[in-house]
């Protein structure tokens, strides 16, 4: 599980592994990309070690649409032997990064039972056709955490149905609003676990089908970034409250300022049980 130290800053995860370098721009929530910015750096950086993997992804700090995937990384998360919670944010279902790729991804996972891997997508419709033409199923990966990411109603109306399919099947799913741009209301999408079959018959809490099992959400951070109300926020965990869903609020703006030491209030920084092994 995450240090209590690192929860406290809003970091629900150890370590990033960011196993896809590049990326293109799509949807509002990709406006002020902080991977864009970090790559840009890692590109003029003078270590060539730091510099190469990057080469040819940005260009004046802008994504130039090159996607590469970097196997190498597939061997960090094996020799670390303490157990470690492994955030993937680059999107590792970016339409550039052909499923062979993606599949050594998911047997690295696999491989690596004693970590957690929290895979981060805003292309949620890639998954299901993935898993199909590779026979990737829930059962084999009790260590893998899926996410999308939305921020706005209408990207969240179109990616979370995406998302509920792999519920469906047995995964457990939850939703990264993050940044949040607006109210919006999920409510149909987060089924009371009261409701569940598997409530009857294992631990309800552990996996939702056809429902989100975590949402965690956070303002814009960075000089550009857009304004929130915290009643957004406030909001989203009213609604996760009445399904008894795991709410996580990563960070918020308060008179200006970003603030992550928000409180020591559990029900706004709950885990979900895959992130609590
Ligand atoms: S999907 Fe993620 S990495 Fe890609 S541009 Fe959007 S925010 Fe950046």
């Amino acid at each position: 599980m995450v240090s209590p130290e690192r929860l406290s800053r809003g970091l629900y995860w150890d370590r990033s592994l960011n196993l896809v370098t590049g990326c293109t721009k799509c949807g509002p929530e990709c406006l002020h990309c902080w991977l864009e910015s970090e790559t840009w750096m890692r590109a003029n950086h003078p270590n060539k070690k730091i510099s190469e993997p990057v080469a040819g992804t940005v260009c004046g700090g802008r994504w130039t649409g090159t996607v590469r995937f970097i196997r190498e990384r597939l061997e960090i998360p094996k020799h670390r032997r303490i157990r470690t919670v492994y955030a993937i944010w680059s999107d590792l279902f970016h339409p550039n990064v052909p499923f062979y790729d993606i599949f050594s991804a998911y047997q690295m996972m696999y491989g690596c039972k004693r970590h957690t891997f929290i895979v981060c997508t805003k292309r949620p419709e890639r998954i299901i056709p993935f898993m199909r033409d590779y026979d990737v199923t829930a059962g084999s990966f009790p260590n893998v955490f899926h996410m999308t990411t939305a921020g706005t109603q209408a990207t969240s109306s179109e990616r979370i149905p995406y998302i509920l399919e792999l519920a469906g099947r047995g995964w457990p799913v939850g939703l990264s609003a993050e940044p949040l741009l607006e109210e919006i209301d999920i409510a149909r999408f987060l089924k009371p676990f009261y409701d569940l079959p598997s409530c009857m018959s294992g631990d309800p809490m552990t996996y939702r089908p056809g429902s989100l099992s975590w949402v965690v959400t956070g303002c814009e951070s960075g000089a550009h970034r857009r304004g929130s109300n915290f009643s957004w926020f406030m909001s989203l965990k009213n609604q996760c409250t009445v399904s008894r869903v795991p709410f996580f609020l990563k960070q918020y703006e308060f008179e200006g300022k970003i603030t992550k030491t928000f409180c020591s209030d559990d029900e706004f920084h709950a885990l979900p049980p895959i992130l609590m092994r």
